[in-house]
C-alpha cells in the first residue's frame, strides 16, 4: 500500500499543466472577445488586465505547480502529504481561476473536483479538510468577489446556490468514503489471507521451515537463475533416528526434529533456505556462499546439535552432512541435489557424526 497513486500523482501533474495551460490560453481569449464587447471590462485597461487576469495567474500557477512537482518528486514525503499537495494544487487553481473569471460564478462549482480527489485518496482528515478549505474559500467571495470589476450582480445569490451543491457534493463524498474505506479493508484482508496461505504452501507446520515443494522450488530457482556468485547445499540426516524413536518414542523423536530446526537456522545465517525436505532429512541452499564458509556454519550446527542434552536420554544424537558447492553451469538442479546426497552417503559410510564437503 505503500505509494498506490504514484501513477495517479504522474498522471496529475500532466493533466494539471494542461488545464493551466488550457485556462491561460482561455483568458487571453477573453481578453480579445470580451474586453471590447462586455461592459463589465470596458474600464480596464490592457495592461492592468494582463497584469490581473494573466500574469499574476500565471505566476501563481507556475509557482504553485513547481512547488506540487518537487514535492511528489521528493522520496522523503510521506504519500499522506504527497496526496494532500494535489488537492491543494487544485484548490489554488480552483480559488484563482474564481476571482479572475468572477463574472462566471458557476465555477463555484469546480471545487466539486478537490473535494472528490479527497474521497478517492480515502483519508477522512483530508476529506474535512478539503471540504472545509473550499466551502469557507466559496462563502468568502461574497465579500471579495466585489473587488473584481467584472463581478457579477447576484454574488450572494450565486454563492448560496454553490455553497448549496457543494454541501450536496460533500454529502455525496461521506458516502463515497464509506465505500473506499470499506474496499481498502477487504483488499487488506485479501492481501493479509494470501500471504498467510502462500507462507502456509511453502512451510513445514511442524518446523516452520521451507517443506519439500519449497525446497525443491527454491532449489531449481537458484540453479536456473545462477550467476558467477557461488551456490551451495548442504544435505542433512539424523544418524540412527529409527533407534531414538523406537526406544525414546515419536514424540521424543520429534523434540530431536525440532531441535535440529532449531539449531539449524541459528546458525546458517538470515540470507541461507533451511529446509525440512523429508521426516528427519534436512537441506540447507547457500546462495552466494562458497563451500568452505557453508562447512564451517555446518560443523557449528553439528557441534551444537550434538552438545544438546535432552531430558529423557543421556546419549548424544548426531548427524551425517553432505556439502557440495555447484561446479558446473550445465548441471540441473537434481544432479546438484545427486552429488551433495551422495556426500551425505559418505559421511555415514564413514561412520557418521561429521559433515563431508566438496
Ligand atoms: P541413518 O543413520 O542411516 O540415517 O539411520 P536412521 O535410523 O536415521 O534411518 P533413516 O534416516 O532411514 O530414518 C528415518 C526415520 O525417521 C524413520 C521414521 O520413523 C523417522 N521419522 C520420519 N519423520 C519423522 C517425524 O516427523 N517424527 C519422528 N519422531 N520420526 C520421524
Ligand atoms: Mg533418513
Ligand atoms: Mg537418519
Amino acid at each position: 500500500m505503500n505509494n498506490r497513486y504514484a501513477k495517479l500523482h504522474k498522471h496529475f501533474l500532466i493533466i494539471m499543466l494542461m488545464v493551466t495551460a488550457f485556462i491561460l490560453v482561455l483568458l487571453v481569449l477573453q481578453y480579445y472577445a470580451l474586453i471590447r464587447v462586455d461592459a463589465r471590462y470596458a474600464g480596464i485597461s490592457q495592461s492592468k488586465y494582463l497584469k490581473t487576469y494573466i500574469l499574476i495567474p500565471a505566476l501563481i500557477f507556475s509557482v504553485t505547480y513547481t512547488v506540487v512537482w518537487r514535492l511528489l518528486d521528493s522520496p522523503n514525503i510521506e504519500v499522506q502529504w504527497k496526496d494532500f499537495a494535489t488537492i491543494l494544487y487544485l484548490w489554488v487553481l480552483c480559488t484563482v481561476g474564481c476571482f479572475v473569471a468572477a463574472e462566471s460564478s458557476v465555477l463555484y462549482g469546480s471545487f466539486a473536483v478537490p473535494i472528490s480527489l479527497s474521497t478517492v485518496y480515502g483519508r477522512k482528515w483530508m476529506c474535512r479538510v478539503t471540504e472545509i478549505l473550499c466551502l469557507v474559500t466559496v462563502a468568502q467571495y461574497v465579500g471579495t468577489a466585489q473587488l473584481f470589476p467584472t463581478c457579477g450582480e447576484n454574488i450572494e445569490v450565486d454563492v448560496c446556490t454553490a455553497m448549496f451543491l457543494l454541501v450536496l457534493c460533500c454529502l455525496c463524498n461521506e458516502i463515497l468514503m464509506e465505500y473506499v474505506l470499506d474496499n481498502d479493508g477487504v483488499i487488506r484482508s485479501h492481501v493479509n489471507d494470501n500471504s498467510r496461505l502462500a507462507n502456509k504452501l511453502e512451510r513445514d507446520p511442524m518446523t516452520s521451515l521451507y517443506n519439500h515443494t519449497a525446497f525443491y522450488d527454491y532449489l531449481d530457482t537458484f540453479v536456473r537463475n545462477r550467476d558467477d556468485a557461488p551456490l551451495t547445499l548442504a544435505v542433512i540426516d539424523i544418524d540412527d533416528f529409527k533407534k531414538v524413536n523406537d526406544t525414546y518414542g515419536h514424540n521424543n523423536g520429534d523434540e530431536v526434529i525440532l531441535n535440529l530446526a532449531r539449531v539449524l537456522q541459528k546458525n546458517c545465517g538470515e540470507n541461507n533456505y533451511v529446509c525440512r525436505y523429508g521426516g528427519e532429512e534436512f537441506a540447507v541452499i547457500f546462495p552466494d556462499v562458497k563451500v568452505r564458509d557453508a562447512a564451517k556454519m555446518m560443523n557449528t550446527s553439528l557441534e551444537e546439535f550434538r552438545e544438546t542434552q535432552y531430558e529423557w536420554t543421556e546419549r548424544r544424537i548426531t548427524f551425517s552432512c553432505g556439502i557440495f558447492q555447484m561446479s558446473s553451469y550445465t548441471m540441473t538442479a537434481e544432479e546438484f541435489f545427486r552429488v551433495a546426497d551422495k556426500m551425505l552417503y559418505n559421511a555415514k559410510q564413514n561412520g557418521k557424526n561429521q559433515c563431508i564437503s566438496g
